[in-house]
């Protein structure tokens, strides 16, 4: 199944060649949300990021940030989507001026950018992230009640010593208006400055389901791209410590963790950490690599569209088929060579679409389809990685061309 892609005579992207840049040095007084805090501009209602005006200075808990396609949906934005009419996901992203505080390798949000681009105005999987005041935010989706068109709330929180505190207010203004049994609310943690006891104040208070971003495959890859190797303060203990208590505390199908797929893992790593998320009884939800702009992997290739599939392919049939690790064939590069159930079985699961659909926290539809759809989040709307919609016939013919997994003909 397997062929040569790419100018290098892979299909794969290879640790070897997926080294980040190293990190610039930041001047002293623009570290720290220096420009934003020395001007100190007072904000009003909603922001628009524009690199070219003094941005407010903002701050959680009450502003946050919200993804394009939220706030499109919201109204707080103009715009259409490709093949998208709305996204049922309202992702919520913590905000200050002194921003992220980690310096993951791929991320727009990583605190290297500091001299190049104040926070609000960061590009974060591939997208603006307008800030809005919280109130506005609840507002708005308690005026809609049932009818909302959201599916599911998400407060990503970020790596700054008030985050836990400020997530924990945003769910309890929200908690407080609106009916978790109406919007659900998922956790998008920060295991770094997290304790046990944090994990179980977010479940009291009526968080859903608690997600980490592990994001890395393996320790290395961990270790290179989010920790030591570019003066980031994550580790992969630390991340495991807090999914384990998440699972101790939500429960099962009630935690999960994000993975990047294309960072340099082999195909066999990355699905070994998705099969034992399910082993746990959780779930993982998958990111195909884009080189987002600004971050320091911006130099490196996407993921080649055949890795991506055979991944997404794996793990949905581990997370929702029963299929496991074992019963699957990897070859001397650890590329899935056979999925492990007869190719009309495939067949059959490839037709409904759902494996390339994007996985994350489940919605209304069904267990299997994601809330969380983040539209172009990890592609652009030319060359989907993952669907933000029901792939169609024409959609799932050209899934099959870069799988390179022909439809038997009866
Ligand atoms: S998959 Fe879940 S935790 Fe991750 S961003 Fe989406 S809603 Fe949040």
């Amino acid at each position: 199944m397997p062929g040569d892609k790419t100018a290098k005579g892979m299909d794969f992207n290879a640790y070897d060649e997926m080294a980040p840049r190293s990190p610039d040095k930041t001047p002293a007084e623009l570290r720290n949300g220096g420009r934003v805090k020395s001007q100190a501009a007072t904000p009003s209602g909603v922001y628009l990021p524009n690199n070219n005006i003094q941005t407010p200075d903002m701050r959680s808990p009450e502003y946050v940030q919200m993804s394009t396609a939220a706030a499109i949906t919201l109204g707080i934005m103009a715009g259409k989507m490709y093949r998208c009419e709305c996204t049922r996901c309202l992702n919520l992203l913590l905000t200050y001026p002194e921003g992220c505080r980690a310096n993951c390798a791929y991320c727009g949000l990583a605190r290297h950018r500091e001299a190049d681009r104040d926070y609000a105005d960061r590009n974060f999987i591939r997208v603006d992230w307008p800030s809005v005041p919280v109130a506005e935010i609840i507002e708005k989706v308690a005026a809609d009640g049932e009818n909302t068109p959201f599916h599911r709330m998400c407060i990503s929180m970020i790596t700054h010593p008030n985050s836990d505190a400020d997530t924990v207010s945003v769910l309890k203004a929200w908690t407080d208006r609106i009916d978790p049994k109406t919007v659900p609310v998922s956790i998008l943690s920060n295991p770094t400055t997290m304790q046990r006891d944090d994990v179980a104040t977010l479940h009291g208070l009526g968080a859903d389901i608690f997600t980490v971003a592990l994001d890395a495959a393996t320790p290395t890859l961990f270790d290179r791209t989010r920790g030591k190797g570019v003066q980031s303060p994550h580790t992969w203990k630390k991340y495991w410590e807090i999914l384990n208590d998440a699972r101790d505390i939500f429960g099962k199908e009630k935690f999960g963790a994000h993975l990047i797929v294309g960072m340099g893992e082999t195909e066999h790593d990355v699905l070994s950490v998705v099969q034992d998320l399910r082993d746990m009884g959780g779930h993982s939800h998958m990111f195909c690599f884009f080189p987002e702009k600004g971050s320091l992997m911006d130099h490196l290739p996407a993921t080649p569209r055949d890795q991506w599939r055979r991944v997404q392919m794996a793990r949905y049939l581990i997370d929702y088929c029963n299929v496991r690790l074992e019963h699957m064939s990897f070859d001397e590069h650890g590329r899935v060579s056979d999925f492990g159930l007869p190719k009309a079985e495939l067949d059959g699961i490839i037709d409904t679409g759902l494996p390339f659909r994007t996985s994350g926290c489940p919605g209304k539809f069904q267990e299997d389809i994601s809330a969380c759809d983040r539209p172009y989040g990890d592609s652009p709307p030319s060359d989907i990685a993952s669907f933000p919609f029901q792939p169609n016939k024409t959609d799932i013919r050209k899934v099959r061309r870069q799988m390179g997994f022909p439809k038997t003909v009866n």
